[in-house]
């Protein structure tokens, strides 16, 4: 084993969201920080994917599998690189709402209530928002929560057919919203660009890639961790740090501390309340595709949403979730996890092909909040990762399909055409972890939570976990700026520990 020989001050493994934000916030401290990344750098068009390449599928998942409940091994659709999950994400960055913050009645089961609320995160949300340069527009949709300054840029323009589907929900009493979407000048804000890059530009920041970190030993009496151990270029390193930050996102984070376990901590690292890698959520998906007869680009940013059902409607007083426009189809990589949703359509038009249909249609995004469940969990072997994981909430998520189906019937730009009326649409599978949270929630109550309100195990004073693993309940809304401003709030707690 090589030992490296300096001590670090902190010791952050992964680059995510979490991780890569939390590298930025930190760098200013002039702290000795080392930044652990099992992937390497991926080219910046990976998160400005274009043509029909999205549908070449290997390129956007992890170089492993993992195994489902029934022990089918499967691909999973996550990214191991500089900017993890930020470097393929679609670059929505939206605040969760303020009842998101709050205990929540489903039809079928209840949203926990998070430790702190909506009024906690506000500024880090405003601060996340001007680091990523987040454009948007305030006002046009009523579920949305308080903000104290507008958005840093103005929101994108719509797409001209997607302009005019606005209007048409406009004039059915429905409030669509311009999508909040992080942009700079080279395309989508990610955790690369955003955070690393600048971070390492300082100087104080160390960043060691193809780094990936199998164990977390701890000092004898297990009251610290000691020593980060890495296989880099197939050897084993081992790195000491003051603290450490896990952020491998909520699998791997949750699968590290599992795999850390030892003599002192036998069933995992920070897990004397057994909750590590339980209560796993990833929202339940749809994706529909509305053909229609007028051509686009196929390559258009996402720019509209709906939360006209988010808390339900007359008929179902229960959430439903939300709904967004998935962009052009060119340049979503989430349809090549759908079932072939194209294929169906091309059956149908045996004359068309991938791109034209492509360019003769609109996709629109589907997502309802799921449920923590203890069963819902990761687990590891030796070498093998285990996702058990079941659905619920199933019934609010296909009352939404229904009522974004009616509204598509009644909608579809140039109606009288021969694409009338075909809207196939297909669940994300499990292989879509995309929006996976969970598995070490925080909370004041170590017997329930695994980490403190400052994202502190309960259990080992210098370990935290700084990803989407510390979410209690998943809301209906993307994750990625919750993650990114929690990232930023547990910065401003490590610079007070230092003092
Ligand atoms: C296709 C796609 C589209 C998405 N679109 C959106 C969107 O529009 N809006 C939104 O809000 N969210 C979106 N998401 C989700 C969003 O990207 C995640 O919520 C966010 O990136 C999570 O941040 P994280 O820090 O928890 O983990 P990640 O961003 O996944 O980062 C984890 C990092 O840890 C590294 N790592 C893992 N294990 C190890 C290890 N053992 N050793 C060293 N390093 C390790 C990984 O390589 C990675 O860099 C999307 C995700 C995908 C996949």
């Amino acid at each position: 084993m090589i030992i490296d020989d300096v001590t670090y001050d902190l010791i952050i493994v992964g680059t995510g969201a979490g991780g890569g934000t939390l590298a930025r916030k930190l760098a200013a401290t002039g702290k000795k920080i080392l930044v652990l990344e099992r992937g390497g750098f991926l080219a910046k068009e990976s998160s400005e994917l274009v043509d029909l390449e999205v549908f070449s599928k290997e390129g956007y998942h992890a170089p492993e599998r993992w195994y489902d409940k029934a022990g089918e091994s499967f691909h999973p659709q996550t990214s191991y690189s500089v900017g993890g999950n930020t470097k393929i994400y679609s670059g929505v960055l939206q605040r969760m709402r303020e009842r998101d913050f709050e205990r929540v009645t489903h039809q079928l089961g209840t949203s926990p209530e998070w430790p702190l609320k909506y009024a906690d995160f506000a500024p880090y949300y405003t601060e996340a928002e001007i680091l990523y340069n987040v454009h948007g527009r305030k006002g046009d949709d009523p579920t949305e929560p308080p903000h104290d300054r507008e958005f840093p840029s103005p929101a994108l323009t719509h797409e001209s057919s997607i302009e005019e589907i606005a209007d048409r929900f406009s004039k059915q009493g429905l409030h669509p919203a311009y999508l909040p979407i992080g942009l700079g000048s080279q395309g989508r804000t990610d955790s690369e660009d955003t955070g690393i890059t600048p971070a390492v530009d300082l100087g104080n920041v160390t960043l060691k890639t193809g780094a990936k970190v199998i164990a977390l030993r701890t000092n004898p009496t297990g009251t610290a961790v000691k020593g980060v151990e890495a296989e880099i270029n197939g050897q084993t390193c081992l790195f000491m740090g003051d603290l450490i930050v896990v952020a491998c996102g909520a699998v791997n984070s949750a699968a590290l501390l599992l795999r850390s376990a030892n003599d002192r901590h036998p069933h995992g690292l920070a897990n004397s309340s057994e909750g590590v890698g339980r209560n796993l959520m990833k929202q339940l998906m749809t994706v529909i595709v509305q053909v229609n007869n007028a051509s686009n680009s196929g390559t258009f940013q996402r720019t509209l949403y709906l939360n006209d059902f988010y808390w339900g409607d007359d008929t179902f007083p229960y959430p439903m979730g939300h709904i967004e426009s998935a962009g052009g189809l060119l340049q979503d990589v989430i349809f090549s996890e759908s079932p072939p949703l194209l294929s169906i359509a091309s059956k149908l038009m045996p004359k068309f092909g991938l791109r034209q249909l492509a360019t003769h249609s609109l996709a629109w995004w589907l997502q309802t909040e799921d449920l923590p469940n203890p069963d819902n969990r990761v687990r590891v072997g030796e070498t093998k990762l285990s996702i058990d994981y079941e659905p619920n909430n199933i019934e609010a998520h296909d009352r939404l399909l229904y009522r974004f189906q009616e509204l598509l019937k009644n909608l579809d730009p140039g109606s009288s055409g021969p694409f009338r009326g075909l809207h196939p649409y297909g669940a994300a599978p499990l292989a879509v972890v995309a929006h996976q949270c969970g598995t070490c929630r925080f909370g004041e109550d170590p017997k329930t939570s695994v980490l403190d309100l400052n994202c502190r195990t309960h259990d080992i004073d210098n370990l935290y976990v700084v990803d989407s693993s510390f979410f209690p309940s998943s809301s209906a809304t993307s994750p990625a700026l919750t993650v990114i401003a929690n990232a930023l709030r547990v910065g401003d707690h490590l610079i007070d520990r230092w003092g």
